[in-house]
């Protein structure tokens, strides 16, 4: 089994008394829907006491006018999307997790994985611990309050747990007084962070969190670095936010954004890091067309993370656009039921006869995991009429589970661990196939060229993981079945 952790994180901090800090991490987080659909959380700081409501399901579903008018309006708020992750589908799994502790309460919202969640949480156990969700969240929150009992402030805590933590992790915390937000030196995961019109600060996974609140963009949070926001008074009911950056932790490990992020993970308008992922998308798909030709009539893309490549594939080869595949609006990723994909596939998409019929079409999507989708897509559009499929995926072949936060199918499972590119064609059905070659992945970057910046992780396609990995990464690792734990007591 491979880990499974896509999260969005999302935090406010606002700089009067009166913001409705709760609604507005309600929209941040209808926002960043697409990093994580199974459950969602908001938790909000009212003087200093936490109101909080979290459980499975879409933003819309967890999330109506009655929960978020029990909100107080409050001095800050975080909040999280989850997609089933490390640790089961459960409601006691659902984020932020709060932690009551004689030094204080905190709140923490986390996406990625740690690489050493095991060793953490069996040293932990030993010593006592009682752990309440099966998730790597629980862990960095206990890290941290370890070692706040022996350190002065919440942020001074969090920059020794970044010894101690290894992996993939951008957080969100909030204690009474501070909203704190970090990423991990590698800078796995996205993490920005921006400023409302009125002075209010916002923090979120993806730059188009930002947007939906009327924030604009201010920076990415650096690889290692932590934000620590805080409120000084200044008239009877005003606020200035300060923002201070610790900065032990950077600069200290090479930068490897996870590059499944440009090529699937977050939405287009986003900008990460520099770059904008509609961009990144457009560029893969130019790629393609060179390494890739073919004499075809008609580009299409898989919506929606296959059009941006499907558009870059068409300016390149000169091959017109069209729109062969429409999307039920209604309908959630694919991936959400993953034993059901095969018939999801039909319920979620739909070919346009007439634009396809007789056409020597270029499908373009992003990604082939066990290669059903792509399967059922041939068949859809060869059922319209059209009377060749070539096929070109905006990614390479996927070979190694991800131990940083990618949902990606066990080993096992990985078609192209047992096929090459041929076999696979024939399989799906298309006429020919072409990926994106793994030495390509830096045109994704496009113009950053800078050493440290261009960095990215890619170990999914090329199995070269920039930290030590798990022995078990099993998304269950911590649900342990009773024969399990009978084998381990033997
Ligand atoms: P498959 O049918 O197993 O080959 O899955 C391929 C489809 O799954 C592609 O259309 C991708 O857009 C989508 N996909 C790939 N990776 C992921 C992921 N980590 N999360 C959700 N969907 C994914």
């Amino acid at each position: 089994m491979s880990v499974h952790e896509e999260c969005g994180v999302f935090g406010i901090i606002s700089n009067n008394t009166t913001t409705d800090v709760g609604r507005l991490s309600y929209y941040g987080l209808y926002a960043l829907q697409h990093r994580g659909q199974e459950g969602c959380g908001i938790v909000v700081n009212h003087d200093g006491l936490f109101y909080s409501h979290k459980d499975l399901g879409l933003v819309s579903e967890v999330f109506g006018n009655e929960e978020l008018s029990k909100f107080p309006a409050g001095e800050m708020a975080v909040g999280h999307v989850r997609y089933g992750t490390t640790g089961g589908n459960k409601r006691s799994n659902c984020q932020p997790i709060e932690v009551n502790h004689q030094k204080g309460r905190m709140a923490l919202a986390h996406n990625g994985n740690l690489s050493n969640a095991a060793e953490l949480r069996d040293e932990l156990e030993l010593s006592g611990a009682i752990f309440h969700t099966t998730s790597d969240t629980e862990t960095i929150a206990y890290i941290i309050t370890k070692e706040r009992i022996k350190c002065g402030s919440i942020e001074d805590a969090l920059t020794n747990a970044m010894d101690i933590l290894k992996g993939a992790y951008s957080l969100v915390l909030m204690s009474p007084q501070k909203l704190i937000c970090a990423r991990d030196p590698h800078g796995f995961r996205p993490l920005c962070y921006g400023k409302t019109k009125d002075g209010s600060f916002i923090v979120a996974s993806e730059s188009c969190a930002l947007h939906a609140v009327g924030a604009e963009f201010i920076r990415d949070v650096d690889p290692g670095e932590i934000l620590v926001f805080t409120r000084q008074k200044d008239t009877a009911d005003g606020y200035t936010v300060n923002v201070r950056s610790v900065q032990r932790h950077c600069y200290k490990e090479e930068r490897k954004i996870c590059i499944f992020e440009y090529i699937y993970f977050a939405r287009p308008d986003s900008v990460i890091d520099g770059i904008s992922v509609h961009s990144a998308r457009v560029s893969a798909g130019r790629t393609l067309a060179k390494v890739h030709p073919v004499n075809a009539d008609m580009v299409i893309g898989v919506p929606d993370s296959g059009l941006d490549a499907a558009i870059g594939y068409s300016l390149e080869s000169g091959i017109p656009y069209g729109i062969g595949l429409i999307k039920n609006k209604y309908i959630g990723r694919t991936f959400i039921a993953p034993d059901h994909r095969l018939d999801q596939v039909k319920i979620k998409l739909a070919a346009i006869e007439d634009v396809v019929k007789g056409k020597r079409i270029v499908l373009i999507d992003d990604s082939i995991v066990r290669g059903t989708t792509s399967g059922r897509l041939v068949s859809l559009l060869k059922e319209a009429g059209a009377k060749e499929i070539h096929m070109r995926i905006s990614a390479p072949p996927f070979l190694h589970p991800c131990y940083y936060g990618t949902d990606i199918d066990s080993e096992e499972h990985l078609i192209a661990n047992k096929h090459s590119v041929s076999e696979i064609a024939g399989i799906i059905g298309a006429d020919s196939l072409g990926y994106l070659p793994v030495e390509d992945l830096g045109c994704l970057m496009q113009e950053r060229y800078d050493d440290y910046f261009s960095g990215y992780c890619s170990a999914c396609f090329d199995g070269n993981y920039p930290t030590k990995v798990p022995e078990c990464g099993s998304r269950d690792r911590f649900e342990r079945p009773l024969s399990e734990v009978r084998k381990k007591e033997e």
